[in-house]
């Protein structure tokens, strides 16, 4: 792959908004400001009325609103993370994406499914197909199976036309390789069986700050550039990553490594729009999904359950 402005490679990160509040996260995009990197934070739109399992803030917070209005005047890109911290409804998915579009402009680029929430589109076995869906509901004791209805036509849950119309890209598979586009080369890639997501992207394994840590280790930030490859991570820069007063010092050392390198520092709209104009939406065969869903299923299996 070749990167504009003559760069090596490129980074960016997808953050899931759980937990955070402004108080907990503005001094890690401070810091990621300062040192270059544009990425993408996500949002709930609005605010829930049931207590949520995962909460943390929303846009109708007025002091979280104008954090993230600042961050995208700063150039980076805001993402959806469903409505709210809870399961919506059709109703309540579309004030989410009209909310969404009164505060930022447009409908989000970019969206993740947030764990939980039962309108979440094409998740928990729904990811997966045939002899895979069956092998991750029984690891999971059918506990989730059919759980998760928002591509489900007649379920009150039901948004697929929403995402259709409106919604760019989702991810999907998170991965265990710093090079998100080597352990999904496909990417940005449609699906023809779940075919209300315009566009599927996949992310490297981060939800945790020790699983962050790790990933963006020395010696896998130097393979993803020699790679020349494409890094998406995952994360939730809300748990931990500031904590009493500061920033954890390994991630600030890991992130200032990285921001010396010559990578191209986009958010992940900007990213997947240029992979997609190198070669398109490509459109996933049977063997491709059957390789990226077994790789997942193993990677599920060696982190014990992740998003
Ligand atoms: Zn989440």
């Amino acid at each position: 792959m070749k990167w504009p402005e003559g760069k090596k490679f490129a980074f960016t990160i997808f953050d899931d908004t759980d937990f955070q509040t402004v108080e907990n996260t503005a001094p890690v995009y401070e810091f990621l400001y300062e040192l270059g990197f544009r990425t993408t934070k996500s949002v709930w739109p609005i605010k829930g009325s049931q207590k949520p399992l995962v909460g943390g803030g929303t846009c109708d917070d007025p002091e979280y609103l104008a954090w993230a209005q600042l961050l995208q005047r700063r150039g980076f890109e805001i993402g959806m993370h469903n409505a709210t911290y809870h399961t919506s409804t059709k109703e309540e998915t579309r004030r989410g994406m009209e909310a969404f579009k009164a505060h930022f402009g447009s409908y989000p680029k970019c969206l993740a499914n947030h764990y939980s929430n039962e309108e979440s589109i094409y998740w928990g076995n729904y990811r997966l197909t045939g002899a895979r869906e069956f092998i991750h509901n029984l690891l999971l004791h059918y506990k989730r199976d059919g759980l998760f209805r928002g591509h489900i036509e007649d379920s009150p849950l039901f948004w697929g036309d929403i995402c259709k119309e409106k919604v760019y890209y989702v991810r999907n598979f998170v991965y265990g390789d710093v090079n998100t586009l080597k352990a999904c080369p496909y990417m940005p890639y449609y699906d023809p069986l779940r075919p209300y997501v315009n566009a599927w992207f996949a992310g490297s394994e981060g939800g945790e700050i020790d699983s962050y840590l790790n990933m963006l280790s020395e010696k896998n930030q130097d393979r993803l550039e020699k790679e020349g490859g494409a890094c998406i991570m995952y994360t939730h820069f809300g748990k931990g990553f500031f904590r009493d007063g500061k920033l954890n010092p390994r991630f600030k050392k890991l992130m200032e490594w990285l921001s010396r390198k010559n990578g191209w520092f986009v958010p992940t709209d900007v990213l997947l729009d240029y992979l997609s104009s190198e070669s398109g939406i490509h459109e996933i065969t049977v063997q491709e999904r059957a390789h990226l869903e077994w790789k997942w299923l193993l990677h599920k299996l060696r982190m014990r359950g992740t998003s």
